[in-house]
């Protein structure tokens, strides 16, 4: 594996492949990778030829100081798991690679698809994201990017900043990979207590069992039954759940809408906060 850590440098030996005709995939990360990151770079090696994996923990879609200050960073672990996962490229950027000095901020029109659920609890994330992947869309020019589903209003925003700015990159999207338990993987599971990490399955367990009951209650009614028993358990408080329009990220309040379905979860727990989603679909 090749890493690579200043933006000329990638971006001169992404040319090199591409005059060998070699198609480019991409797989944004901000490390502590776990199985969920090594399944998107398995999906990158099957449908390209050469796969750049990034990490960087991009201080601009941090709305909170103390989140970015505990992220965790173990850049040696991600480094042997990207060896075995037989990735070719490692860009690993600083902070002022990315954002130089002489650096002016694109202005991308998100059309209100920030102004609901994880973008109303953490205000201006959504601008740090777009920022930073399209800057990377810049450097890189992959041929194919590759998102995660367990962050359901960020694939959505990429997905429309993609076709709106006419970026020539495919974003492939990949299904959520969750523990044993059911609990969705994620770098900041493991700053849960032992006590959190207990209770925490339990929030992809309400969101399977709650597709049971589409057929028994209304939209309203069930968003409610979720809330209610997540809340139920001491240590945990649900920030929103929302079940939406997978497109366009619009609220649903009927079954019988034509399209397709997605119940949106974010749980705080302790100072950690949990987000999963599942598809409603009939
Ligand atoms: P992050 O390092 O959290 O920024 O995530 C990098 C990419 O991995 C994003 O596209 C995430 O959606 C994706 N990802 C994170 N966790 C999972 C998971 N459990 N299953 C599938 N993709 C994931």
């Amino acid at each position: 594996m090749l890493t690579l850590y200043t933006t000329q440098s990638v971006s001169e030996k992404i040319k090199q492949l591409k005059r060998k005709s070699l198609s480019i995939g991409f797989v944004p990360t901000m490390g502590a990778l776990h199985k969920g990151h090594l399944s998107l770079i398995k999906q990158s090696k099957q449908e390209t030829d050469i796969t750049v994996v990034s990490i960087f923990v991009n201080p601009k879609q941090f709305n909170d100081k103390n989140d970015l200050d505990n992220y965790p960073r173990i850049i040696d672990e991600d480094i042997k798991k990207l060896e075995k996962s037989e990735c070719d490229i490692l860009f690993l950027p600083s902070v002022e690679e990315m954002y130089p000095r002489n650096y002016t901020e694109k202005f991308f029109d998100l059309a209100q698809l920030d102004s609901t659920m994880e973008g109303k609890y953490r205000p201006g994330h959504f601008k740090g994201v777009v920022a930073i992947v399209s800057r990377f869309f810049d450097i890189i020019q992959p041929h194919k990017a590759f998102f995660g589903e367990k962050d359901f209003q960020q694939l959505v925003i990429i997905k429309h900043i993609v076709k709106q700015y006419n970026y020539p990159v495919k974003i492939v999207a990949c299904p959520i990979v969750r523990e044993k338990d059911g609990l969705a993987m994620s770098s900041r599971n493991i700053l849960l207590s032992e006590a959190q990490r207990k209770k925490a399955p339990e929030i992809y367990k309400t969101l399977f069992e709650s597709k049971r009951l589409m057929s028994v209650f209304t939209v309203e009614e069930l968003k409610q039954w979720v809330v209610n028993k997540i809340n139920a358990i001491k240590t945990m408080q649900v920030e929103y759940f929302e079940i939406v329009d997978s497109e366009t990220l619009t609220p649903i309040d009927d079954w019988g809408a034509k399209c397709k379905k997605a119940g949106c979860i974010a749980v705080k727990t302790g100072k950690i906060r949990l987000i999963d989603n599942i598809k409603y679909n009939l």
